[in-house]
């Protein structure tokens, strides 16, 4: 067996008395895209949290490429390959798009490879390099979107952990979302995909998670679970 990307044991968090994750193992092997779905406040958020180190786990391990990332910091994180797109986007509002992109970047040093990647971003997104020296805070949420996922990618992730980036947006708009992130893997990016819209979710993905209340219920390959009587009963509607 290869080692995995990313492997999560026993994971429990809390926010004081509130156990968010209880007894959490997953696994996201390197050229995957895994998808974690599940209601409001099942803790798909929080999980991702977790593995970016943006909150501290209570109980458990967290290995990525074999190496324990448990209590690293976030950049440290990051300088190793994972790079979070959160929910609700929270792109810096008051800076430019141009400006959040070399943020996303701030763990480099190479200036022009930096420069080059912000181009790349711009062939992606097209409606970003038009609006590059607009404030973020005033693109649409579709845009914002592009951003917090644009950004992200320029620190070079091999893992990308995206928290739902459908959420609020028209289906157009969605589509062209997930186009880019089907690029994004072809082009080897592994990702961990946190979504609401559990059947685009599953139709994307190769495997799957369902969080429930704070725990993992089922796990199985997408094309299953797409297929689950429980799944599609709690989800698919
Ligand atoms: P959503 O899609 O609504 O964000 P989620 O599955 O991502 O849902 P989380 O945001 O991870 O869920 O939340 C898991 C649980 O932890 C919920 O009960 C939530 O109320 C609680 N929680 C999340 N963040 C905090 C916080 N900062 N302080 C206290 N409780 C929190």
């Amino acid at each position: 067996m290869t080692q995995p990307l990313l492997e999560i044991k026993n994971l429990y968090v809390n926010y004081g008395a509130i156990q968010a994750l209880l007894d959490i193992n997953l696994v996201v092997n390197k050229g995957e895209i895994v998808t974690l779905i599940g209601a409001n406040g099942a803790g798909k958020s929080t999980t991702l949290r977790a593995i970016s180190r943006l909150i501290n786990s209570a109980r458990g391990q967290i290995f990525y490429n074999g190496k324990e990332i448990t209590r690293s910091r976030p950049d440290q994180v990051v300088s190793l390959g994972i790079a979070h797109s959160p929910e609700g986007r929270r792109v810096l509002a008051r800076q430019t798009v141009l400006t959040n992109l070399e943020l996303g970047a701030y763990i480099r040093s190479d200036r022009l490879g930096i420069k080059a990647d912000i181009e790349r971003q711009f062939l992606t997104f097209p409606r970003l390099g038009e609006r590059r020296h607009q404030l973020a805070g005033t693109l649409s949420g579709g845009e914002q979107q592009m951003l917090a996922i644009a950004r992200a990618v320029m620190s070079q992730p091999k893992l990308l952990l995206l928290d739902e980036p459908s959420l609020g947006l028209a289906p157009q708009i969605v589509r062209e979302i997930f186009s880019v992130i089907r690029q994004l893997h072809e082009q080897g990016v592994t990702i961990l995909l946190v979504e609401q819209n559990a059947r685009l979710a599953l139709e994307t993905a190769h495997r799957g998670y369902v969080l429930e209340a704070g725990q993992l219920t089922l796990t199985g390959h997408a094309s299953d679970l797409i297929n689950d009587e429980r799944v599609k009963k709690a989800y698919l509607g």
